[in-house]
């Protein structure tokens, strides 16, 4: 039977805890459904699903009753959870066994990329650097699935000093991008403590983290955290994975709100994921909904193909007309980079083609409503030649 909720409040096997428990991060965290048989007490959980979780599943399981929390009712009653885009994000299903040919345990290609522990050196100027393998909750589609909530603990002091070090004595580097796991499970003093210390590098010119934290534990965000993610001498961007519109629900809101008042830069990531925000609505409610709570859309990801993940994924002929539905039709600052990422090549941004035939100097323009222009394209100089 599904369980009646609010969302964002205390519900199901949790109505009657207290609210200071409720609100503390480390409750959430140490209460997560991990088990087919937590997540049954919650929501209809088939005998396959169950099986799958059993024999040990794909990867990690775990969900914070706080984004439990925001789960559909309407799927729930419907005894179909999977039609929620929120579980099924985060729901174990028994298709992950199925992995398709071109699927990879790595499919961005970084471990060969590792040049210390922690250190991701893929790009000229910027380096990632991973320091957790813990998330508050975890995502079915992760890209490092092979890693999160593997046996590999936290980065220890030895192992940051030499990612430290690394940085610093790479005089190209100019952007670090912190990432895990999340840091923002970090406690906030050893937060504050690594952002001071990769500030003092003269040669970053930024640094950026990326986090699920608002989505999943948006009680670990407070004035002490907003104090520790301040700018330094450079600045620091935090990009937070937002996927679907019904993830920003008041307390993520108060969140976002707290940190841009704090005068942190927010960014916002999403996946493309099938079944979740594979429609146009879907992707300009939450775009707009993101913008609206000062967070700039700037990536959508093709969702990588790591292995157990096809039945998630779309099409990049999919992807394109999606993104072809947004474009003109919606604020450009709604509209981020489509993006997909190459094992060992990169990220590669996408975008629908407009130019229908080059003819000389002029071109054949679609403009978004499919209508044809001409458009001049001789070379224009300064002198008027
Ligand atoms: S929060 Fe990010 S790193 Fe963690 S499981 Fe989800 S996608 Fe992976």
């Amino acid at each position: 039977m599904p369980v009646a909720r609010v969302p964002g409040v205390p519900f199901g096997p949790w109505s009657g805890l207290a609210a200071s428990a409720w609100h503390d991060w480390r409750w959430q965290l140490r209460n997560r459904l991990t088990t087919a048989d937590q997540f049954a007490r919650l929501l209809p959980v088939s005998d396959e699903t169950r099986a799958w979780m059993s024999a040990g599943g794909a990867f990690e399981v775990g969900v914070t009753p706080y984004f439990a929390s925001l789960f559909n009712d309407a799927a729930l009653r419907d005894g179909e959870p999977l039609r929620c885009p929120l579980i099924r994000q985060v729901l174990p299903d028994p298709r992950e066994a199925n992995v398709a040919p071109f699927e990879r345990a790595d499919p961005l290609g970084e471990d060969p990329a590792r040049t210390v522990p922690g250190i991701v050196h893929k790009y000229p100027d910027r380096v990632l650097l991973l320091v957790t393998d813990t998330c508050a909750a975890y995502c079915r589609y992760c890209t490092r699935a092979r890693w999160v909530a593997s046996s590999q603990a936290s980065l220890d002091s030895a192992e940051l000093d030499a990612a430290i070090d690394y940085i610093a004595t790479h005089r190209g580097i100019v952007d670090v991008l912190i990432s895990g796991g999340d840091p923002l499970l970090w406690s906030t003093a050893r937060l504050d403590a690594l952002l001071d210390r990769l500030a003092a590098i003269s040669h970053l010119r930024w640094i950026r983290i990326g986090t699920r934290v608002p989505v999943f534990l948006p009680m670990r965000i407070d004035a002490e955290l907003v104090r520790a993610l301040r700018p330094r001498r450079i600045p620091v961007f935090v990009n937070v994975h937002i996927n679907h519109y019904s993830e920003l629900a008041a307390p993520t809101l108060t969140g976002l709100c707290l940190l841009a008042d704090g005068g942190i830069s927010l960014g916002g990531q999403t996946v493309l994921l099938r079944g979740v925000n594979d429609d146009a609505a879907v992707l300009r409610d939450t775009f707009y909904a993101m913008l609206s709570a000062r967070v700039r859309p700037y990536y959508l990801f093709h969702c990588d193909p790591v292995r157990g993940t096809e039945h998630l994924r779309t099409s990049v002929d999919d992807a394109l007309a999606l993104v072809r539905q947004l474009v003109g039709f919606c604020s450009g600052m709604a509209v981020p980079k489509y993006c997909i990422d190459l094992e060992g090549g990169g990220k590669v941004p996408l975008w629908p083609d407009y130019v229908e035939r080059a003819d000389g100097d002029a071109l054949l323009v679609r403009g978004y409503r499919g209508d044809r222009f001409a458009y001049d394209n001789r070379p224009r100089g300064g002198d008027g030649a």
